[in-house]
């Protein structure tokens, strides 16, 4: 397999120049592409030295975790739950450890990425699936345990991006259908956040940083135009780019502001209410399609570029199958009316459509319509 490497930072002007007032600060230095055993052999050459250590759950031990571990003669980091508790744990055990190596999705990449942070060591991802956008993100969601045992989330905490993020093409592209398509769900949800953002900018005075607005959609334009070839690798390697420029918005103003808003609050409210069965680019990808209507209803300030508008954005939705899965789901219409009348009040502080709107059922039961969330 060819390697080929992808870098953002010619993406990335200083602050000055972009005039936003955020650090601009973003530690990614190159994503690559190519098989990961050939590419780990790089690693030296990208400053990245052992002792390493290796962060993977059962599964992605078994994807490519246990080659890793064997090629680099590393330390081993099983990670069972996304918990502070389990987090600081392995921080004790990584003391002289020079460079950690995350092999996984979601919350292995959460917790390595913390220990990595706090331990002030160099740090390589190597997804195991394109699906979201947290993979190049400097910030980690981890979970706290409730005395019932159990896990409560508790936002996102400062963490460090990776300096390196390593797809190997094979890997990603076999991964679940469902998490690649969840992949293209979480891009596609930049659409309503940042027109969210923008809504606190001009209410609210909010700080704006208009090259993550460029970067995001930068995202966005990398995978609109994929119809229902989305599972080729040609299509599923424009995916990983997109998760990478959509990381990066966010990296760069160092807050998850760019890429959730509103449609997130919505997603997880569906998330938990189907116990995770629908994962989370899927519930945050129906959350754009409501917040789509409600924004094409109310804010005179949405797009008015054809590929951005809600019927578009449906029309990514079917080909991409994630009205399939929606529909699998099987989720009851009072869920999505109470999703959008109840999700925004968890976090008061994110100034999002919902919060400026406050939708009452009435509007809600319209939004439902009008998104045609009955298949
Ligand atoms: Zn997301
Ligand atoms: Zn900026």
């Amino acid at each position: 397999m060819k390697t080929i490497s992808f870098s953002v930072n010619d993406k990335i002007p200083p602050r000055e120049v972009c005039g936003c007032g955020f650090p601009h600060h973003y530690n990614l230095k190159n994503v690559l592409f190519g098989n990961v055993l050939d590419l780990l052999e790089l690693l030296p050459e990208f400053d990245m030295s052992p002792p390493y250590g290796v962060f993977y759950d059962e599964i992605t031990f078994k994807v490519c975790g246990k080659q890793v571990v064997e090629q680099l003669n590393a330390v081993e980091f099983n990670v069972k739950y996304p918990t502070f508790d389990e987090a600081e744990t392995h921080l004790r055990r990584v003391r002289d450890l020079r460079t950690i190596i995350a092999v996984g999705g979601g919350a292995v990449i959460d917790v390595a990425r913390y220990v990595t942070y706090r331990a002030k060591t160099t740090f390589v991802v190597i997804p195991t699936a394109p699906s979201q956008d947290g993979i190049a993100s400097p910030r980690s969601a981890l979970y706290a345990v409730s005395p019932e045992g159990e896990l409560v989330y508790k936002g996102t905490a400062e963490a460090k991006a990776p300096d390196i993020v390593i797809f190997d093409l094979d890997i990603v592209s076999s991964a679940p259908i469902t998490l690649i398509r969840s992949g293209y769900g979480d891009i596609l949800t930049k659409l309503t956040s940042i027109k969210d953002w923008q809504l606190g900018r001009d209410d609210l005075g909010e700080p704006y940083c208009p090259t993550a607005e460029k970067l995001a959609l930068e995202a966005v334009e990398s995978i609109i135009n994929v119809g229902s070839e989305y599972k080729s690798a040609n299509s599923i390697m424009n995916l990983c780019k997109a998760l990478i420029l959509s990381g990066a918005a966010m990296g760069i103003v160092n807050s998850t502001r760019p890429g959730g808003g509103s449609e997130h609050m919505i997603g997880r409210h569906l998330e938990i209410y189907t116990k995770r069965k629908l994962s989370h680019g899927i519930a945050a990808a129906v959350g754009t399609l409501l917040m789509a209507s409600l924004h094409e209803l109310k804010n005179p300030n949405w797009w008015s570029e054809e590929r951005y508008k809600l019927n578009s954005i449906r029309e990514r939705c079917e080909k991409w199958d994630i009205l399939k899965s929606l529909k699998e789901a099987n989720i009851p219409r009072q869920v999505f009316v109470e999703a959008i009348t109840e999700s925004w009040k968890t976090r008061p502080e994110r100034y999002t459509i919902l919060h400026k709107y406050k939708p009452e059922r009435e509007l809600a039961e319209q939004l439902v319509s009008y998104s045609r969330m009955e298949i």
